[in-house]
């Protein structure tokens, strides 16, 4: 039976793309080599980092912030194994809401290793077997393919590193630790190492961070990761930076890491009891035969693609982080839905200029748009405009005055092209801003928006006043 659209993955990119084309009207049917759907994100990404990044900062309030609000429980007891159980359950319900929807929208699934054998034809390798048709399938015939394989976890470069998961770990392993070390190393200053990093070291962990660049959230606003270093620095991380990682091993104490200035100097070597690598993510396109298929692949290994996710072989397509662009689950999902409308012959666009970001810690970053650097680099002229919550109402109601809200604006035209927020509750606010910038919007038609009080998001509006004018509150 020939399908319209087969999707080789079954992650963010992969599943919301199946879901939406099934709701077109196409028949779809998506491959997924592992045992469970939802890819890494679901899996082993944002959902379980989320859980415990939820659970062990509920832990941090409790034994810090509690007793300022007047709420006397004594010191909160760890019980780690419920933590991750909580974890593992938050997993379950949402890959198991996914295999709902395939039912749901009628789209069958292949359990087994998807190749494309070439234009029109994808084959399953592994245990396939196929819900809703029933019989085993090698070879699937389809009008379209959207490969989805997505993305593995990155080593070192030039360092050979032996991932056990258990003292040597991913982040995969950094999910599900036995126990909280009593002294962690992470290697790489972004995201996913701050996030896990942050967990380990609310539970009682000693953790130190050593990055390669000068900064930490390389690629971030300046002011915004230096603010944030500072943060953490008061939460007791302490950080490395400009320093080069030459050897991760397994020591007596756990595991060393042995790393040198960039500029040059004299090599250092830290012990752990455990060590989390996390240095990125690469594109995930191994074994799926593109090269025979002659699909085009870029200088970093990921598939080449067009303004509309094409390939270079008619009929081919491919989302999420195996392609170039920001590895985000939010990203991979509206390049889903974008193919999905374009096979469909309706009009898929992504804007990649309105994706937003966020970092989930205490207090959580959120960007969309340019950061100072970019427009500095680009030669625009723009006017900044900043607001601390330290000066909001509802922040010292819930003693979350950490951070602060800026926004960038073109100064001819006063169109946001920026917004950059360190606080509680940013990666919600940050939504406002990107449906303005969405819609072309400027900072005073965000000023002159009512903004309900007393609220977080009143820093917004405030920042954007003072992006045009001057704020109220300050
Ligand atoms: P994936 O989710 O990687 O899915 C690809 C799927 O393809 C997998 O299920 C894989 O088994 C399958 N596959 C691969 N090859 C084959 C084959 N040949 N045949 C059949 N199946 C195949 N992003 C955010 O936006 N927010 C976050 O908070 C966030 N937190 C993260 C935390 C961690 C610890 C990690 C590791 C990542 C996090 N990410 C986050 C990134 C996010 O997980 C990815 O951007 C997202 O999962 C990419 O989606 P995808 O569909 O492209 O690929």
């Amino acid at each position: 039976m020939a399908y319209d659209v087969v999707i080789i993955g079954s992650g963010p990119g992969g599943y919301v793309c199946a879901i939406k084309a099934a709701q077109l009207g196409l028949k779809t049917a998506v491959v997924e080599k592992n045992a469970t759907f939802g890819g890494t994100c679901l899996n082993i990404g944002c959902i379980p980092s989320k859980a415990l990044l939820h659970a062990s900062e509920m832990f941090a309030e409790a034994g810090h912030a509690f007793d300022m609000l007047g709420i006397e429980v004594g010191a909160p007891k760890l019980n780690l194994k419920k933590m991750l159980a909580h974890k593992d359950a938050t997993v379950a319900s949402n890959v198991n809401g996914v295999a709902f929807l395939f039912k749901k929208n009628k789209i069958d699934s292949f359990r087994g290793t998807g190749k494309v054998i070439g234009a029109g034809k994808v084959s399953v390798t592994g245990e396939v077997s196929v819900t809703g048709e029933g019989g085993k399938v090698e070879e699937i015939e389809t009008k379209n393919i959207v490969i989805a394989t997505g993305s593995d976890v990155a080593g070192i470069p030039g360092v050979k590193v032996d991932f056990d998961e258990k003292v040597i770990v991913s982040s995969t392993g950094a999910l599900s630790l036995a126990k909280v070390p009593g002294s962690l190393v992470v290697v790489g200053g972004g995201v996913i190492g701050l996030e896990l990093g942050s967990v380990w070291a609310r539970l009682g962990a000693k953790v130190t961070v050593v990055e390669f660049l000068d900064t930490i959230l390389g690629g971030m606003d300046g002011e915004v990761s230096k603010q944030f270093q500072r943060l953490l620095s008061k939460q007791g991380f302490e950080f490395k930076l400009g320093a080069k990682v030459t050897g991760v091993a397994k020591s007596k104490k756990g595991a060393s890491v042995t790393f040198e200035p960039v500029k040059g100097g004299a090599a250092e070597t830290i012990e752990a009891d455990v060590v989390l690598v996390a240095t990125g993510r690469r594109p995930y396109a191994d074994s799926l035969g593109l090269k025979e298929a002659g699909v085009e692949m870029d200088e970093r290994g990921r598939v080449k693609s067009d303004g509309h996710l094409r390939t270079n072989v008619p009929g081919i397509y491919a989302i999420g982080d195996v392609i170039a662009g920001p590895m985000l689950a939010h990203k991979a999902e509206d390049e889903g839905v974008a193919v999905a409308e374009t096979i469909a012959g309706q009009a898929g666009h992504v804007n990649y200029d309105v994706i937003p970001s966020v970092v989930y810690t205490s207090p959580e970053i959120a960007s969309v748009g340019k950061t100072e650097e970019e427009l500095k680099k680009a030669g625009i002229d723009y006017r900044v405009g900043k607001f601390p919550f330290s000066a909001n109402g509802r922040a010292r109601a819930m003693l979350h005055t950490d951070g602060f809200v800026k926004i960038l604006a073109d100064k001819a035209s006063d169109r946001v092209l920026g917004v950059h927020i360190v606080g509680f509750g940013a990666g919600e606010m940050i939504h406002e801003a990107a449906v303005l910038m969405e819609f072309g919007g400027s900072s005073e038609d965000l000023a002159r928006t009512c903004h309900a009080h007393p609220t977080m998001s009143e820093a917004v509006k405030e920042a954007a006043l003072a992006t045009f004018f001057k704020p109220i509150h300050i």
